[in-house]
């Protein structure tokens, strides 16, 4: 197959080097082009490596098919529904490989549906098919380790130059296809300290409830990948910009202009979040899930203490209800609103630390989550700093001490559920 000149750079006309790439990714490589077959790395590799950045994963497009990868490595596995790829896997390291993928043309309305969304999308295509059909040209650059060049059909290489965002293609059409385009726009822009391009970016407000015809799954996904890009306090803003995150949080969102300070708190969590991953410390979904919907949770409860629940019973039942109405667009998995759900009843409890109880409660599985979310929220205004200080010390304190505190605590008013 020949390439047209004018898209190929060669080796000695930009920064990517073979000794930056994976050994296994270069394994992968060599042994799709030993077969014959035409085999680049692709994606956020290229792009990063071009940015002087350490690439999270290794990305490959060739055009060998699906069982034509099993057939060379031993340990692929074929996955997707939607569209098929290949995981070469090398212990936790994992090549991702997909087959050159072609545009949508002939017979278009049988695979999109009313709304033009893509509903299958596992055409095979050519090499520069491919490159027209991914989302931003900064994600549509091709290192050859064959001669070192890098194929760019979009303008990819201007792009990055130029620090854009560009959709390929038209943008409407683009978004159309698959709404999650948007949060990818947004989130590489934080990451990178890119612009979205004019026409990439204006679409955005007009098409912005597309979102919710994506799966509650995929987008649960796309939201953790943006809060935990490292720069999501940008990212958040563009959510905001962008009037997509009140259908993303429409129970947060709510209540932006109420009396709780639902402002502080989300500052707080997120610019927590962005140091965490700085300083390469773990972050879980769980926690940033419970502290968005603190506040609706708050405001639930309250309103059915109001209706006659008894506290508890309250609770119980705001939780599970706040749970379920942001489930309806960004589906968070059971096994973290089990933790969110013990987070948010332990903060009813930390208050009370009479008798064995503040002793009992330092043994939970999740007191640490409980208290960092205290924490947060005597910062914001939501709690008494008094309440978070004595935990503080608390911990920090022998037992003789601790049940000196504890002793005195008795002597005080105790928290309610309000
Ligand atoms: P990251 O650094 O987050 O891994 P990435 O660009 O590699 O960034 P991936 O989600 O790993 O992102 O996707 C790999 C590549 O697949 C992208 O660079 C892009 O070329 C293509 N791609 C991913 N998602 C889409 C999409 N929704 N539409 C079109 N192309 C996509
Ligand atoms: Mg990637």
């Amino acid at each position: 197959m020949v390439i047209d000149p004018q898209h190929i750079i060669p080796r000695n006309q930009h920064r990517v080097s073979k000794t930056d790439i994976s050994a296994n990714a270069l394994k992968v490589l060599n042994r799709l082009n030993s077969a014959g077959f035409q085999a680049y790395l692709v994606g956020g590799s290229v792009r990063d490596l071009l940015l002087h950045k350490a690439p999270k994963d290794f990305d490959v497009a060739t055009n060998a098919t699906p069982s034509q990868i099993r057939a060379l490595f031993r340990n692929a596995r074929i996955i997707g529904r939607r569209f098929k790829l290949a995981h070469i896997i090398y212990g936790r390291d994992i090549i991702e490989v997909a087959t050159f993928r072609g545009e949508e043309i002939e017979a278009a309305d049988q695979r999109t549906n009313v709304r033009g969304m893509l509903i299958r999308d596992n055409v095979f295509g050519t090499f520069e098919q491919d490159a027209w059909r991914r989302d931003f040209t900064i994600n549509s650059l091709y290192y050859n380790i064959q001669d070192g060049s890098i194929v760019d059909f979009t303008g990819g290489v201007l792009d990055i130059n130029e620090r854009l965002i560009r959709i390929i293609g038209e943008p409407i059409k683009r978004y159309q296809e698959d709404p999650v385009r948007m949060l990818r726009a947004i989130r590489f822009s934080a990451k990178l300290n890119f612009n979205i391009a004019t026409e990439t970016a204006s679409p955005m407000l007009q098409l912005n409830t597309l979102i919710t015809h994506i799966s509650g799954s995929r987008l649960f996904d796309e939201i953790t990948k943006l809060y935990q890009c490292g720069a999501s306090e940008v990212a958040h803003n563009l959510l905001i910009q962008y009037k997509l995150f009140p259908i993303l949080f429409t129970q947060t969102y709510a209540l932006f202009d109420s009396d709780y300070p639902v402002h502080q708190l989300l500052l707080i969590i997120i610019r927590s979040t962005d140091r965490r991953i700085l300083e390469n410390k773990p972050v879980t979904p769980a926690f940033l899930f419970a502290v968005f919907l603190w506040f609706p949770l708050r405001a639930k409860t309250k309103q059915l203490k109001a209706d006659g629940l008894p506290a508890l019973a309250a609770l119980e039942k705001a939780m599970s209800e706040v749970i379920a109405e942001q489930n309806r667009v960004i589906t968070v998995p059971k096994r973290y609103t089990q933790i969110m759900r013990e987070m948010w009843i332990m903060q009813y409890r930390l208050p009370k630390r009479t008798g064995n109880r503040a002793f009992q409660m330092l043994q939970h599985p999740r007191f640490r989550a409980a208290y960092d979310l205290l924490i947060m929220r005597a910062e914001a205004g939501d709690e008494d700093t008094t309440l978070a200080d004595w935990w503080t010390t608390f911990q920090a304190q022998d037992v003789t001490e601790q049940m000196r505190m504890v002793q005195d605590v008795s002597q005080r008013t105790e928290g309610v559920i309000r």
